[in-house]
């Protein structure tokens, strides 16, 4: 079966001139699709014949809604979403002034094994499709009726461990007759993997691209970030660097607070030394407690914001949403799992 949503513009035309169809039928699918139509019967532009040809041959993929939760401080929505397979994946739309942005997940799970993260505590079940990738946003949007301008790639999983496929999610998001949604509206967030982040460059996106970094030493980063192990904190520097000299887009560095473990002076010191010259941007996050992690927030996010300032650091502390729901990473997958008995706490 053809996952039609997954198809490039080109690789759709293709498909439908197959078909024997005019060109202008490509055009019309693709407006369907993206408008989250969840039957052919309801492309009702086509001919009866091309829709029980389409039927036939393709899948149209509609998550369900398993589980939806309305934040009742600022009203932050939260997904989880079934898939075709029974696998779950979250997204969450947040409201802000400048528009409504959605959180996507870009795999099932993580394999990346961070140490604060609820997402990769079972490992990575598998990688998502771009029509999975794409359907967060459509059915988000046409769910809660609220139009999303902005989407950050900081959901479940490692958006470049899923390169080709958040390209191409990227390229049909983008597309005028599509959700139409503009690079700069977008943010890719990665733990630091340095080949990939090398080979995004080449493409020279207008998005912004955030680097999980959490401590600017190695010892700390490893305990953390197992990927830290094989590239270290130099290396990932030099890959941040270079990336701002290809593309000319300033990196927002992530930096989850972590009692006594992230948050001393000495970080702060030799992480605004890292920075010097790189125009990055600091966002400072106060840790969410996930309940199988010992590690806990700290206490000192705003002496550690203070003194990245006083170096000339541009800082910003994340403002927490949806603090009354399990807005962040993953936690209501891996709760959802715990209840059903899938998976015991480890
Ligand atoms: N894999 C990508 C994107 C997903 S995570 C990445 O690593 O960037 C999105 C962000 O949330 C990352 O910066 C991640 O490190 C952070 N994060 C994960 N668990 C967290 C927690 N418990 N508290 C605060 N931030 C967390």
């Amino acid at each position: 079966m053809t996952d039609l949503k997954s198809m490039t513009r080109a690789e759709l035309d293709a498909y439908v001139a197959e078909l024997g169809e005019p060109k202008f039928r490509a055009k019309q699918v693709f407006q369907w699709l993206h408008r989250g139509v969840e039957q052919f019967d309801e492309m009702t532009n086509l001919s009866k014949a091309l829709r029980e040809r389409l039927k036939q041959d393709c899948v149209l993929t509609v998550p369900v809604i398993e589980q939806k939760q309305v934040s009742k401080l600022d009203g932050t929505i939260k997904y989880l979403w079934k898939l075709a397979d029974g696998n779950c994946i979250e997204s969450v739309v947040m409201r802000y002034k400048h528009g409504n942005t959605i959180c996507l997940s870009s795999e099932v799970g993580c394999r990346m094994g961070c140490a604060f993260c609820a997402s990769t505590i079972g490992g990575l079940i598998r990688r998502l499709q771009p029509s999975e990738m794409l359907d967060q946003l459509i059915f988000a949007q046409k769910d809660s009726g609220l139009p999303i301008s902005n989407i950050v790639l900081m959901g479940i999983g490692e958006p470049l461990d899923n390169f080709e496929t958040v390209l191409r999610f990227l390229e049909l998001v983008n597309d005028l007759d599509g959700l139409n949604i503009g690079m700069r509206h977008i943010s890719l967030s990665t733990c630091g993997l340095v080949d990939e982040i090398d080979k995004l460059a080449t493409y020279q996106l207008q998005l912004t691209l955030s680097v999980s970094l959490h401590a600017p030493d190695d010892e700390t980063r490893s305990r953390l970030m197992p990927v830290n192990r094989s590239v270290g904190v130099a290396r990932l520097f030099e890959c941040c660097r270079h990336y701002f000299e290809v593309t000319g887009r300033r990196i927002s560095y992530e930096y989850a607070m972590v009692d006594g473990v992230n948050d001393h002076d000495w970080q702060a010191d030799l992480l605004a030394d890292h920075l010097k010259g790189t125009q990055g941007h600091v966002n400072l996050i106060p840790l969410n407690d996930v309940r199988e992690s010992p590690l806990k927030p700290s206490r000192r996010v705003a002496q550690f914001q203070q003194r990245l300032e006083r170096r000339g650091v541009t800082c910003t502390v994340r403002r927490k949403l949806g603090g009354d729901i399990d807005a962040s990473c993953g936690q209501l997958r891996r709760k959802t799992l715990l209840a059903s008995g899938k998976e015991s706490i480890s």
